[in-house]
């Protein structure tokens, strides 16, 4: 951490927004992760194009966070500036079929705005613990949907500050992926075009979609979510469940017993557990079934 570095943040953040060697374990679902030498709490668009400018006056590398719901970060720690795109900036606004989100949005809130609306479609992401531009981001699917089947267009920034809208088929969205990360894009806000239908509909269907997450998944201990992408042809909790590694643990990381393709923290895991649990169990999966489990969970900062 450099003060003179430190200094700059503060006289454009205020002192309340800038944090130093700040436990990303605090701001991780996993509840793993060394400090980050800055993280940074922006309130506005013009804030983030700022920051980005110091960085790169500064050679400072930067991180754009969520609600860090897909994230492991390593046990070392972040050399750089986190900057926390989440409660910051998080306004969701309804305008006929249109819901305009600020990317910090989490999407059970825009998808209780759309329930509120009367709005049908994006029942599939309420249970998503990530923000609109994390989803938007790993194009975030479950239950038939995803992100590809609502979203308008993205405003985002590059990596020069310049601020514009992308439409939402020039974006590349496949499976967990997006050309929003490759580009180094920043996303500001969404524009998500749903469908009219019946409150009562939509309420019972996000009750329905509650009650399969919480009876499948290990929602009572933290994680990242699916550990792994799911194979082409396969589901990667099954393969692992079929080959024996239903519970199987390294350190305070453990496979789910409730649901064999999320990696949880079962008490103190280290970032190094998490990813010696992750290679051992894709060399088993490989040598019994030669397929290759790919993390689905995003890695940063130090592992040794
Ligand atoms: C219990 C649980 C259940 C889950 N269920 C699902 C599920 O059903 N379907 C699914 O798809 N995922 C699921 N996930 C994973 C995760 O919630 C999603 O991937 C989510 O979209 C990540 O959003 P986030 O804001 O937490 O992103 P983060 O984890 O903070 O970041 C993820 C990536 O997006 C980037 N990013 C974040 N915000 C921005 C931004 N504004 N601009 C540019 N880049 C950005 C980050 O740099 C990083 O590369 C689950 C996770 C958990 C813990």
């Amino acid at each position: 951490m450099n003060q003179e570095i430190k200094k700059m943040f503060c006289e454009l953040l205020g002192r309340d927004h800038v944090l130093t060697d700040e436990p990303m374990k605090q701001h991780t679902t996993f509840k793993i992760g060394g400090p980050a030498d800055y993280f940074l709490v922006p309130e506005t668009g013009e804030e983030v194009g700022e920051i980005i400018k110091i960085c790169r006056k500064t050679d400072t590398p930067y991180f754009i966070l969520g609600n860090g719901s897909n994230l492991l970060v390593g046990d070392g720690g972040y050399r750089g500036a986190v900057i926390q795109v989440y409660r910051n900036m998080s306004a969701v606004t309804v305008e006929g079929t249109t819901i305009t989100a600020q990317a910090g949005a989490l999407l059970s809130a825009v998808a209780a705005a759309a329930k509120n609306a009367s709005l049908t479609g994006f029942e599939f992401a309420g249970g998503i613990p990530g923000t609109v531009g994390g989803a938007a981001v790993m194009n975030a699917g479950a239950y038939g949907g995803e992100m590809k089947d609502v979203l308008v267009e993205v405003t985002v920034m590059d990596a020069e500050g310049k601020i514009f809208a992308i439409s939402a088929e020039k974006l590349e969205l496949g499976y967990r992926t997006s050309v929003i990360k490759k580009a180094g894009y920043i996303v500001l806000e969404a524009k998500i075009r749903l469908k009219e239908g019946d409150q009562e509909a939509i309420r019972e269907r996000m009750k329905e979609l509650t009650i399969q997450r919480t009876t499948k998944q290990p929602l009572e201990y933290p994680s990242a979510g699916s550990t792994f992408k799911r194979p082409e042809g396969y589901f990667a909790g099954k393969l692992v469940m079929d080959s024996g590694l239903r519970g199987y643990q390294v350190g305070g990381a453990r496979i789910s017993e409730k649901h064999c393709g999320f990696v949880i923290n079962a008490g103190d895991a280290t970032a190094k557990d998490v990813r010696t649990l992750m290679d051992n169990v894709r060399d088993i999966v490989y040598e019994k079934y030669g397929v290759t489990l790919e993390p689905e969970v995003k890695f940063l900062g130090e592992f040794d």
